[in-house]
């Protein structure tokens, strides 16, 4: 027999299962080919087909206008922290550039550090001060008015605080990181110069990075970046300067067409907002489990929440699992638990756990 579960992973996270499923049906033999997606060149018909649709499919789930560029890279995010420096600060005249950054945690900070390699750091605003458990408001943001570029992290995994609209940064290229919650909600590309997400929560599996770019920023690259990871040789080659990440690509096609299927972000954003609502509204009503993000900043694709007796938490992830429900430990940075609902997590996920959380509060409360 095969276990079903509902998996609550940060990521690589959950797929949809009908993705899977198909991914599984056609492992073998793609749609009469006799390849599998695993065993394609590249540059066959067969491939360019799937590379096109995958792009042409994100391009319209996420309304990008004409002058930006879609690209399928490798690193993830991690390595996109030195590939977006090595891009965009020679577009500035005077070196070393400044970059602004907004630290809202985790994932914010290790692009801070890795900038310092290639530019002047300005930290703009940070929730340090709290432990990142807010987004600093707008007007408190200390901008360098000639920067190369504003880094924002749009979501930030581990400590669970979401940007709820996009910060308007004037004429300085504004750039997300937006690996957790790409496709989650909606929001308006062009206000963005650069956009990047590793797959692995909301797209695919890992090993595919998705950059968006607008043209203008294109062709800037420091003598130092390395071929594979000019963005402009990487569009001029259609991703494929160095051998692209085949099956990732494949999976996160079909995974676009699912999205497209259920009616596109739109769709995906309104059941995010029904998921998110069931466990923060539960979580506001205990004192038995804490969330230390204030209601405006929470996320809606990372809920993580503290038992206030942490003698427990082992307790919780031995019930859970019983009941299907696992990979909810938290972060060790952080401790605790963490539910991750991204698009992939049906409602009825949700309402499996908010529905054992309150068991779990009656028997040990
Ligand atoms: N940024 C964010 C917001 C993330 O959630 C992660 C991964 N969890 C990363 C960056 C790093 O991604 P990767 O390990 O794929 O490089």
């Amino acid at each position: 027999m095969k276990r079903v579960v509902y998996n609550f992973s940060p990521g690589p996270a959950a797929l949809p299962k009908e993705v899977i499923q198909q991914a599984a049906d056609e492992m073998t033999d793609w749609r009469g080919s006799g390849l599998s997606v695993m065993e394609m060149s590249h540059r066959g018909k067969e491939f360019t087909e799937i590379l096109a649709n995958a792009k042409s499919d994100l391009r319209a789930l996420l309304s990008i206008p004409d002058n930006y560029q879609i690209l399928f890279m490798q690193g993830g995010a991690i390595a996109e922290n030195a590939v977006v420096p090595m891009n965009l600060v020679g577009r500035k005249s005077q070196q070393p550039a400044t970059i602004d950054f907004v630290n809202t945690g985790h994932w914010s900070v290790k692009t801070i550090e890795e900038a310092h390699k290639y530019a002047k750091v300005n930290i703009a605003a940070s929730s340090e001060d709290a432990g990142f458990t807010y987004i600093p408001a707008r007007d408190t943001w200390k901008l360098t008015p000639d920067a190369a570029y504003v880094h924002i992290c749009t979501n930030e995994t581990i400590g669970g605080v979401e940007f709820d609209y996009t910060p308007e940064v004037g004429d300085v290229p504004l750039v997300g990181d937006m690996s957790s919650n790409i496709l989650s909600r909606e929001f308006d590309v062009s206000k963005y110069a650069v956009i990047y997400a590793g797959a692995q929560k909301n797209i695919g599996p890992s090993g595919v990075t998705i950059v968006i770019v607008r043209d203008d920023m294109l062709g800037h690259a420091l003598p130092i970046c390395p071929s594979a990871f000019d963005w402009k040789l990487v569009v001029e080659h259609d991703s494929m300067f160095n051998t692209p990440p085949t099956y990732p690509i494949y999976i996160a096609g079909l995974v676009f067409q699912h999205v497209l299927k259920l009616g596109g972000v739109a769709a995906m954003e309104k059941i995010n907002i029904q998921k998110a609502d069931l466990i923060y509204n539960y979580l506001n009503s205990t004192d038995f489990y804490i969330n230390r993000v204030p209601a405006a900043h929470r996320s809606r694709m990372n809920v993580p929440f503290f038992l206030r007796d942490e003698s427990l938490n082992a307790k919780f992830i031995e019930e859970a699992d019983k009941n299907d429900l696992v990979q909810l430990k938290g972060h060790s940075s952080v401790g605790g638990m963490r539910a991750s609902i991204y698009n992939a997590m049906p409602l009825e996920g949700v309402q499996k756990l908010v529905a054992f959380m309150k068991d779990f509060e009656k028997k040990y409360g």
